[in-house]
């Protein structure tokens, strides 16, 4: 489903932030990319949706090389991918329920779609009951549930979750990682960026360790033991 073929990332002042990558996910996988600060993580998960462009090498999305992708096509490519990145912010003045239409809405969804879809996204997140909360009512492990929920609403084939637990305690850390593997239970591939050794460990899923750039271990039930 996403390949990289022999990827190199460097940006412009000639530093070298992916080197070399090789790597395939597959459907129904569920991969934690694990890393110290600056090992290229952030810049994998920008690489698949294709916020950045490899410098050497090719990366695929369902059989197709992004290097090519036109600004046109870029909105469909990126309408398989959900994601949940760290600067994505909830509309303050905005529900719960509304934060989630917002996303449909301007997409251009009919009405009768918005009413019926955002109730269940929201139901499959944990929030039906919290639909007409503000963000600011709301703990930040519901808060994040939201953007989850938004990363969700066109039903994408992958979601891309850079540091999700990043901001949340250890308890509402757990929450969303049971919510991101449900998620990858009910058919989404869903690949993180993350630190937060507790939580991938607790899911026993592939973990991919990156340093300065290299993937140095890839591990099918892995376990995150680098500082
Ligand atoms: P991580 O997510 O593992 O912390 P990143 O992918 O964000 O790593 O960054 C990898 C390296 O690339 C870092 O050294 C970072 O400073 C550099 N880098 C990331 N984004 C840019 C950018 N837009 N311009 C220049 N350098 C960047």
């Amino acid at each position: 489903m996403i390949r990289f073929d022999s990827v190199t990332k460097k940006y412009k002042d000639d530093y070298t932030a992916l080197d070399n990558i090789n790597l395939e996910i597959k459907d129904g996988e569920f991969v934690s990319v694990v890393g110290q600060s600056g090992a290229g993580k952030s810049t994998l998960l920008k690489l698949i949706y294709a916020e950045e462009k490899p410098t050497e090498g090719t990366v695929f999305f369902a059989e197709t090389p992004l290097d090519g992708i036109s600004r046109r096509k870029l909105p469909f490519h990126r309408r398989n991918i959900g994601t949940v990145f760290q600067d994505f912010k909830l509309l303050p003045k905005k529900t719960a329920f509304e934060n989630v239409a917002y996303a449909l809405e301007v997409s251009g969804a009919p009405g009768g779609e918005i009413a019926e879809n955002v109730p269940q996204i929201l139901d499959i997140v944990g929030l039906a009951d919290k639909m007409e909360k503000y963000p600011r009512e709301l703990s930040g492990g519901e808060q994040q549930r939201i953007v989850i929920a938004r990363a969700l609403i066109h039903r994408p084939l992958v979601i891309l979750a850079d540091e999700p637990t990043g901001n949340l305690d250890p308890v509402s850390s757990m929450e969303i990682m049971d919510l991101l593997l449900k998620i990858n239970k009910l058919g989404t591939i869903v690949v993180i960026a993350s630190h937060d050794r507790e939580i991938i460990n607790k899911a026993s899923k592939r973990v991919i360790v990156l340093e300065k750039g290299k993937i140095i271990c890839d591990d099918a039930k892995g376990e995150y033991k680098i500082a």
